[in-house]
């Protein structure tokens, strides 16, 4: 076959790329954190066509260097502090690698029994480093799955939720005739109200219940009064989004609190802790979590602050009933003796799609490559970072803190006020040395310093701050 290499080639070629990928990350602290890249400017220098004749691979190393790298901003440089880390790994990229490289497909136990069992058990090993109750595990009553991303969790525990609401009617009749309502705080995630149009809900089923001003943490009795007043109105609550860690400021709502409430109604309880959720990994931190056993599905991302290179969202259901009640359909093409005999977990029941890949292979490589030990090191590096940031915003009077340091994440701004925060941020974005992202708190704009990726040194640390300090200086100047 034209073009196919043969085996001494593509060894060849993968000692490169991975050469290529080394040299990469040695050459990153050179290079602009945020790409520079105007629109359009890699749509043109590639060609117009693909190649009718094969090319040599190196061809297209040359071209990543020349034509991709600048185009990219990157996320695994030392001084990117944007929205959160996705941080990738070394024994990560080799899990996924060999996980390419067999290339099976493990949409159900008999397409390759390994792909669900492994996963089944890394899930649970996993389970037990963040100290989830035991019921979350796949020899209890629940059990865990890797999903693409939190956003699909999300939708997914949503579906599960409708379904045991329901008890199976919105499977088999959709959501058409009852007023189904799920509640989150105003600053849940915004894959809350996604997941609630996708399941037919539509974007006006979630009730945005109120937060704390200082904390930013969802107001269990707001969330009691929603309730109360959807259920005497004769509305169906299906879910309560409760956030151990926000995208905007870390905040960290009550699980309990929002548990207790949800089991007046006995509502269904996810936990999206999509950024914090892995630093559970300490005991130190698994205050963030109190309340999980009366959660009934939870979502963290090791793709995230825990060197599982994208894609690789753990989710978990306290009862695996409603999950595959949900989801479980069997054509014929499909069907199984393994499947049949009950014996078996068949993934494809759940999340959204059908075929999967064997991404348990890198999660599986970073647990065993690093330990718990070295993620519980590399997670206190990073929160002993952002105590390092913490102090040098309380040393400057020119800034404050927004809001309390959650973990890793700071959040501060200039005290001149938004538009000195925002010139500020964007000033050191433009050059090239740190990049940082913003939110709103409160209605004022705030910078979000957020620590966590693996090649982050507190040079780099103090590197970022001076940076912003001479923008802060730079606006007085002029
Ligand atoms: N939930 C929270 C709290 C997040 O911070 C994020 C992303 O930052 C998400 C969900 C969405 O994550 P994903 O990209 O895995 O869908």
């Amino acid at each position: 076959m034209s073009g196919h290499m043969t085996p001494e080639e593509f060894r060849r070629h993968g000692y490169a790329a991975i050469d290529w990928i080394a040299d990469y990350w040695a050459a990153l602290d050179e290079l602009p954190v945020r790409s520079q890249s105007a629109p359009g400017d890699v749509r043109s220098a590639l060609p117009a066509h693909a190649p009718e004749a094969g090319e040599p691979f190196e061809h297209l190393l040359a071209d990543l260097d020349e034509i991709v790298v600048p185009g990219l901003t990157h996320w695994q440089h030392p001084r990117y502090f944007a929205y959160f880390p996705a941080n990738s790994s070394p024994a990560a990229i080799l899990g996924d690698l060999l996980s390419s490289g067999i290339g099976a497909q493990g949409m159900i136990w008999a397409t390759s029994p390994a792909v669900t069992e492994l996963e089944q058990v890394v899930l649970d090993w996993f389970a037990e480093a963040l100290g989830l109750p035991a019921h979350f595990r796949s020899d209890g009553s629940g059990g865990g799955v890797i999903q693409d991303t939190a956003s699909t969790a999300t939708f997914t525990a949503l579906l599960a939720a409708l379904h045991r609401a329901s008890q199976g009617d919105v499977r088999e009749h959709g959501v058409r005739g009852e007023e189904w309502t799920v509640y989150g705080s105003s600053q849940a995630h915004s894959s809350l109200v996604k997941a609630a149009m996708m399941a037919g809900l539509g974007a006006e089923a979630v009730r945005v219940v109120d937060v704390d001003p200082r904390s930013q943490a969802m107001d269990p009795e707001d969330l009691r009064r929603r309730l109360a007043e959807d259920v005497a109105a004769g509305r169906r609550p299906a879910m309560v989004h409760v956030a151990a860690g926000t995208t905007s400021t870390g905040a960290c709502d009550d699980v309990a609190a929002a548990a207790h409430v949800a089991e007046e109604w006995d509502v269904w309880v996810h936990v999206d802790a999509a950024w914090a959720g892995v630093a559970a990994v300490c005991p130190e931190h698994r205050g963030l979590l109190a309340g999980i056993d009366r959660a009934h599905s939870f979502v963290t991302n090791p793709h995230k602050w825990l060197l599982t290179t994208f894609d690789c969202s753990t989710f978990w259901v306290s009862d695996r009933r409603a999950l595959t009640g949900a989801l479980s359909i069997l054509p014929e093409y499909l069907r199984n003796a393994a499947t049949e005999s009950g014996d078996v977990v068949d993934y494809r029941d759940w999340h959204p799609q059908l075929g999967r890949r064997f991404r348990a292979l890198k999660l599986w490589a970073v647990l065993r490559t690093y330990g718990l030990e070295g993620l519980r090191e590399h997670v206190r590096s990073g929160v002993a970072l952002a105590e390092h940031v913490e102090s040098l915003v309380r040393s400057d009077p020119r800034f404050e803190l927004v809001t309390d340091r959650v973990l890793s994440l700071v959040v501060l701004r200039v005290r001149a006020g938004d538009e000195a925060t925002l010139t500020a941020m964007e000033r050191v974005n433009a050059g090239g040395v740190a990049y940082f992202s913003h939110t709103t708190v409160e209605g004022r704009a705030a910078i979000r310093f957020a620590v966590g990726s693996w090649r982050t040194t507190r040079q780099d640390v103090d590197r970022a701050w001076e940076a912003l300090q001479s923008a802060v200086e730079a606006q007085t100047d002029a």
